[in-house]
């Protein structure tokens, strides 16, 4: 019932040129495919080219960030109509990065994932707990404050994937172990549950992000409340983001 979305975070890295040459590498791993979706995110300077490069392919596009006004006086911002006319299906919102050296907190997340909402883009809603809160014990506590406060007013047909990464799996080269991900992913579920409907809940894809990697994303994938992966570092190399979407062989 879930499609599974494998999105890729390129951050900032690519110039025009270089992601163009990365979309025409996925293209043959992304039509290998079937009832799966890819979808790439690069920086909004290489949107267009992205946009233009995967036209016709099922490779389809997302933003890294967004301003929650859809027009003003915001100098350097970038609204969701915007990504909207420029062909964008999906922007992430609230990568731990932006939360972290941005000071985006979950209040402004809310406001950016309505925002997407309201223009017809799906948003990808990032949360996840520090090492310092996991080995606190509070790592559940965190995580329903951050589910509660990002996506408080959204509602059951919003097109929301949630992405649960935990911060010290980010770039770390540690994953989260299987088990680990799948208990945090069924909790995620019943929280949303209570937030959206249980319909809604059941049909929300929950993404997990943190170090994946081909080695890894079969185990990850075969857990039940694992509908996808968001990933960094691998997704800026066709043949790596390649054989994480080609992960059933
Ligand atoms: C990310 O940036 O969302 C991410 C998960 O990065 P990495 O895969 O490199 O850990």
């Amino acid at each position: 019932m879930r499609v599974p979305l494998m999105a890729g975070n390129w951050k900032m890295h690519k110039t025009q040129a270089e992601a163009t040459a990365l979309v025409e590498g996925l293209k043959p791993h992304a039509a290998a495919v079937k009832d799966q979706e890819t979808v790439v995110c690069p920086p909004f300077t290489a949107l267009g080219a992205v946009v233009r490069a995967a036209a016709g392919s099922p490779i389809g596009v997302g933003a890294q960030n967004l301003h929650w006004e859809k027009e003003g006086a915001f100098t350097g911002e970038v609204s969701a109509p915007m990504l909207a006319d420029l062909g964008c299906r999906y922007v992430i919102v609230g990568h731990s990065e932006r939360r972290q050296h941005f000071g985006e907190t979950d209040e402004v997340v809310q406001r950016k994932a309505r925002a997407a909402v309201t223009a017809g883009v799906h948003p990808i809603v990032c949360i996840g707990e520090s090492l310092r809160e996991r080995e606190a014990g509070t790592t559940f506590d965190v995580l329903e404050a951050q589910v509660k406060g990002s996506l408080h007013g959204l509602s059951g047909d919003s097109g929301l994937v949630v992405a649960y990464e935990p911060v010290w799996a980010i770039g770390t080269g540690r994953t989260a172990n299987p088990a680990q991900v799948q208990e945090v992913h069924a909790f995620l579920r019943k929280l949303l549950e209570g937030l959206l409907s249980p319909a809604a809940a059941a049909a929300t894809r929950i993404l997990y992000g943190g170090s994946v990697k081909p080695d890894n994303i079969r185990d990850l994938m075969g857990q039940p409340d694992v509908d996808g992966a968001l990933v960094g570092g691998a997704s800026l190399d066709p043949s790596s983001f390649g054989k994480i979407i080609r992960f059933r062989g």
